[in-house]
């Protein structure tokens, strides 16, 4: 019988994320389920699995696991969740998103990107997933305010319209800081008040827009 490499690939890497103190046992398991090589091009599909972000053409990345488990164990993303997608890149992370949410709405400023990432959601299968060709900073007013946001390329600071749309009980996790250097920021908005955490250094891609760089 032919081996699924896919799925022992998957599973290394879940065992990786394991050791770099990933817990959140929703999050690894969709993460377990999404056939990560089909978000990858060609020649770099072998290395899909690694612990390390990868191009995905117009000079845009599809960022490494630990980076996709860690911004979405902290988002706490729940099964009656309306979650908003600053960069949906790849698709990759839309579809992680996609197993644990109720629905994703997903905005992404280049075309071709965007409508790779379309082809492939459809490929797997998704219908909670809407993906938009739009400035992803002005957030997407016509369908939110939204439970859980995520921005998924660094942004200078927060942009404010993504505020405005987060929910009381929401939680919004981006990347804020220099163009090559940020911080991983999380807000919680309570009835009182917004709260905000910083966590680790990463380094995105920038967030290119009215309310970005
Ligand atoms: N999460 C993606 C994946 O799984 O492949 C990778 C996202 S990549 C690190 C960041 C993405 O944000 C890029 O595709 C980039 O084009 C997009 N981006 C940057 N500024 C944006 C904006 N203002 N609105 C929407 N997308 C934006």
């Amino acid at each position: 019988m032919k081996r699924d490499s896919g799925r022992y690939r998957r599973d290394s890497m879940i065992r990786s994320l394991k050791g770099k103190g990933i817990r959140d046992a929703r999050v690894l398991a969709a993460m377990q389920r999404i056939p990560r090589h089909i978000f990858v091009p060609g020649t770099l599909k072998s290395q899909a699995y690694s612990e390390h972000a990868l191009p995905i053409g117009a000079e845009q990345t599809i960022s490494q696991p630990y980076i996709v488990a860690r911004t979405t164990e902290w988002l706490q993303v729940g099964s009656q969740d309306s979650v908003l997608e600053i960069g949906t890149g790849s698709g990759y992370h839309t579809s992680v998103l996609a197993l644990l949410a109720r629905r994703v709405f997903s905005l992404e400023r280049i075309p071709e990107l965007a409508r790779g990432a379309i082809d492939r959601i459809r490929e797997m299968g998704f219908d909670n997933v809407k993906i938009q060709i739009f400035d992803g900073t002005f957030g997407w007013s016509d369908v939110g305010p939204f439970d859980r946001i995520l921005v998924t390329a660094g942004a200078p600071k927060t942009p404010k319209p993504l505020l405005d749309q987060l929910k009381v009980g929401g939680r919004l996790v981006l990347p804020e800081g220099d163009r090559d250097r940020q911080k991983l920021i999380l807000y919680e908005r309570t009835p009182e008040a917004l709260i905000r955490t910083e966590g680790e250094s990463v380094a995105f891609v920038p967030l290119i827009g009215r309310h970005g760089w």
